[in-house]
């Protein structure tokens, strides 16, 4: 169902009672221009059976996460493999449409935009894929590849196209004399390079990076992850990356979101996440994180989370990472931790939060009372789905 079916038929979505109140605390801190807000965004995919095709169920893919980023910025979104953000990251793309929840590009709602008024965005936002080696055609040219955003759009002639797409190549470190040449003749660092190349072909504001260096090489990432920065500070670029590599994420993001089963846990500008994480799901990621100092390696203790993410298809009530939480109560299987802001600009949804004498429940108690506080009072931890 799309988002404007939903909004015709009135009906209420799961995680929407969470969503303004989740919007306006994951808000970024700073008076730079906003240029992506997500909004209660969510995805379900039916499950279906039998001969009729009759849906038995959803996966909950992505159930109600909101952020909003900022002109400039880098947001890092990082979690386990199947969390949803590769799935947030599309939806934010327009490559698949939402179930639920809004995305404003530049103040405009972009979420059910017909593919013919979405044109003009193309332009301003782009994707990077995960792996070098299937996102380019090995049939086309790197002139054809690079120079197809501006066939696509009719912004250049043929000599004007090959002039850009050379200046481009040369940008992102590559010869301009590779015009011609075929993806197969390169390494998997120069193929992304390329698939950088063609992201930035159309000068966009903002990059959404799906995975950009984890099927690199260790000692390529590196050159790869510069060169997106050196990028965003020459182009003026703003960027989602999405990882699971914290240490990659720590590098290059200005603010990280932690995702747990479709769901934003944590939210905070990336020093205070990394050094003081609030949510145990984040406490236990960075815990795994390899540390090269073998001196401080004996200083830390891992913490092993038990068991497997649930299934997407059934999470669990309440506080989804209960099943697998070492601090958890009879309040987490029972009400719903809201996204709150624990200290400045740094938000989790956890009872009984790491790193702080705080709760989200004490919060959200506390706004209730104060005048003013309805939006907080929407969250007051009902579970939505
Ligand atoms: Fe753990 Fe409870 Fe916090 Fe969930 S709300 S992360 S179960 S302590």
């Amino acid at each position: 169902m799309s988002t404007s079916d939903t909004a015709a038929q009135g009906t209420t979505v799961p995680g929407a009672a969470e969503t303004s109140a989740d919007a306006a605390a994951a808000r970024p801190a700073g008076d730079g221009e906003m240029l992506l807000e997500v909004d209660g965004l969510g995805k379900h995919f039916p499950v279906t059976a039998g001969l009729l095709r009759r849906q038995v169920g959803a996966v909950k893919a992505v159930d109600g996460v909101s952020f909003s980023v900022r002109k400039g910025e880098t947001l890092g979104l990082v979690g386990e493999s199947g969390c949803g953000k590769s799935t947030t990251g599309r939806m934010i793309m327009r490559l698949l449409d939402p179930s639920f929840g809004t995305i404003r590009f530049e103040g405009q709602d972009i979420t059910s935009m017909s593919q013919a008024r979405m044109r003009p965005f193309r332009r301003d936002l782009q994707m990077i894929f995960q792996d070098p080696y299937s996102s380019l055609n090995p049939r086309k040219t790197v002139g054809a590849i690079v120079g197809a955003p501006f066939r696509l759009q009719n912004i250049q002639t043929e000599n004007g196209v090959k002039m850009a797409v050379q200046e481009i190549l040369e940008l992102v470190g590559l010869n301009p004399e590779h015009y011609n040449r075929y993806p197969h003749e390169f390494s998997g660092g120069q193929r992304q390079r390329i698939g950088i190349a063609r992201t930035l072909a159309l000068k966009p504001k903002l990059i959404v990076a799906d995975e950009p260096v984890s099927a690199l090489d260790v000692s390529v990432q590196a050159q790869v992850v510069n060169l997106l920065e050196d990028l965003q500070d020459e182009l003026d670029l703003t960027y989602v990356v999405i990882a699971h590599d914290l240490s990659v994420v720590r590098h290059i993001s200005d603010r990280v979101a932690v995702m747990y089963l479709g769901k934003i846990v944590e939210i905070a500008d990336r020093n205070d996440l990394y050094e003081r994480p609030m949510h145990p799901y984040t406490n236990a990621l960075l815990s795994a994180v390899p540390i090269p100092d073998p001196a401080e390696r004996g200083n830390r203790q891992r913490i092993r989370l038990q068991g497997d993410v649930p299934s997407p298809l059934d999470p669990p009530p309440a506080c989804r990472f209960h099943t697998r939480c070492w601090k958890a109560q009879d309040i987490c299987k029972q009400v719903e931790p809201p996204l709150i802001e624990l200290s400045h600009g740094h938000h989790a949804a956890c009872h009984f939060p790491e790193n702080t004498t705080v709760s989200a429940t004490d919060e959200v108690a506390k706004a209730a009372v104060a005048p003013g506080a309805a939006p907080a009072a929407e969250t007051d931890g009902e579970p939505t789905d």
